[in-house]
């Protein structure tokens, strides 16, 4: 397949002093080695010609055991049969009969069951799309929150604990969550009868004001499945299902900065798969507040300082070089990732904001229309991380909002232990040229947004990306 985007002529217009360092960061050796050094996190990376046979490939694992009836639905505890085996729901997001989106905050326990709406969406398993809900097991917890700095609810998070305890069946759902929680812990049934009511209903602040939540997608299997290897994965939903998958998971964001004013930046990620980390294969999403930026972020914001636009220079424009940008659509762009541990894709808002929140529906929906269609030539199969980065609340100088999409289908060994040179068994125009490939299967299986532009027909713009100008 020709599907090149050589020759288009951008490159008169790169800076001489980075086409310089290019070179830096991307060597191909004459046998085909491929070795790397990420822009931004100064990893080592090699990609060994004959090693990328190594990986699994995308196809289901053997001989996966037969769905039992009824269990499409009650597989796991994020499953729909089992919504009070979560903390209580904050938001779920219904699709209407005549195809339109509503979000509903704060449904009373005794309608969680009832809110039934006939026309079901994104599969038959569920009436709504997503609920999103407190993580049980909390990161970050409430208590950090109250002991570091006396934080307390907010007013609207309060009145909706009081709403919600005031009603028996929410009452009895706290308790039997706490109760779960508790005896995960190690805590014994004697010493939970000891344990005050006010005592109780006080850690019950975790699931009304704490600040780590899921993105639970309805399905945990596809439509149809037989056996349990057939996993509802981000790929398998629609264009429109994914935009509003990620447009909740950006009014999550919003909720969780309005809540918690010592947030100063939100983690937002999915593990899909036992090997990315998810200790739960069924479809979500995470969010975590922190009061830092992490390591990472505050790097990348240092490099900003010396370099406003360094996210063109380092990031698309090398890509660009390197040809390893393969979609772009009307506001985002996506391309093989240099220097990363594990195959990665990664791809960037070209907004002239620099944060989630900050974006229009329409700009949104690029970015969604690229992470989904990234997922989908990925396949269900494929351990991955998604991982967002972006401008952080408190900072001045702007980061364009990225997701990275991370393989994980090779672990570290000794040799990266001794060496801190890590292999990355596909190379970056090897990731590149699976996922076209996908990418055009996708397309005319009509699986994907129209608005994609694949391989050669990207424009690959020098500074496609606007953030610093804003
Ligand atoms: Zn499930």
């Amino acid at each position: 397949m020709d599907w090149s985007t050589r020759g288009n002529g951008c490159s008169a217009n790169f800076s001489l002093r980075y086409i310089m360092q290019y070179s830096n960061y991307y060597t191909v050796m004459a046998d085909g080695t491929i070795k790397q050094i990420n822009p931004f996190t100064d990893n080592e990376v090699w990609s060994v010609p004959g090693r990328a046979g190594k990986p699994s490939s995308n196809g289901p694992s053997p001989a996966p055991r037969l769905l039992l009836p009824g269990e499409e639905t009650s597989f796991c505890a994020f499953c729909p049969d089992h919504l009070f085996e979560t903390p209580p729901e904050k938001s779920r997001l219904f699709k209407n009969p005549d195809g339109s989106f509503q979000r509903v905050d704060h449904l009373p326990p005794t309608e969680m069951e009832h809110n039934r709406i006939d026309h079901a969406s994104m599969t038959d398993h569920a009436p709504w799309l997503f609920r999103r809900v407190p993580n049980l097991f909390e990161i970050v917890t409430v208590e950090y929150w109250k002991k570091n700095y006396n934080y307390f609810l907010a007013p609207q998070n309060l009145a909706w604990k009081e709403m919600y305890l005031a009603d028996d069946a929410g009452l009895r759902h706290v308790h039997e969550i706490l109760r779960y929680k508790l005896r995960s812990s190690g805590v014994s049934e004697e010493r939970m009868e000891t344990i005050p009511e006010s005592e109780l209903l006080a850690m019950s602040d975790a699931f009304f004001g704490g600040g780590h939540e899921l993105i639970i997608a309805a399905p945990h299997f596809t439509a149809g499945a037989t056996d349990v290897s057939e996993l509802f994965s981000s790929g398998d939903m629609t264009p429109e299902e994914h935009y509003h998958y990620i447009r909740f998971t950006i009014e999550a964001m919003k909720d969780i900065f309005a809540s918690n004013r010592y947030i100063r930046y939100i983690s937002v990620f999915q593990n899909w798969l036992a090997p990315a980390g998810a200790s739960v294969e069924h479809l979500h999403k995470q969010l975590v507040g922190i009061d830092d930026w992490g390591a990472s972020i505050r790097h990348q914001v240092d490099m900003l300082r010396q370099d406003p636009n360094i996210f063109n220079e380092l990031g698309v424009n090398l890509a660009g070089m390197q040809n390893l940008i393969f979609a772009e659509n009307e506001h985002a762009i996506a391309y093989a990732g240099i220097g990363h541990r594990h195959p990665t894709i990664e791809i960037f808002s070209k907004s002239y904001s620099s944060r989630p929140y900050e974006h229009s529906d329409e700009e949104v929906r690029s970015i969604s229309d690229l992470i989904h269609a990234c997922h989908a030539a990925s396949g269900s199969h494929i351990s991955s991380n998604e991982e967002w980065y972006y401008t952080p609340v408190d900072a001045v100088y702007q980061m364009p909002w990225h997701v990275l999409i991370k393989w994980r289908i090779n672990t570290s060994a000794g040799f990266e232990g001794g060496t801190s040179i890590y292999i990355n068994p596909v190379a970056p125009l090897e990731l590149r040229d699976r996922v076209v490939t996908n990418l055009h299967r996708l397309r005319s299986e009509g699986k994907l947004s129209h608005s994609i532009r694949i391989a050669q027909e990207c424009e690959i713009r020098p500074n496609p990306l606007r953030y610093y100008l804003q």
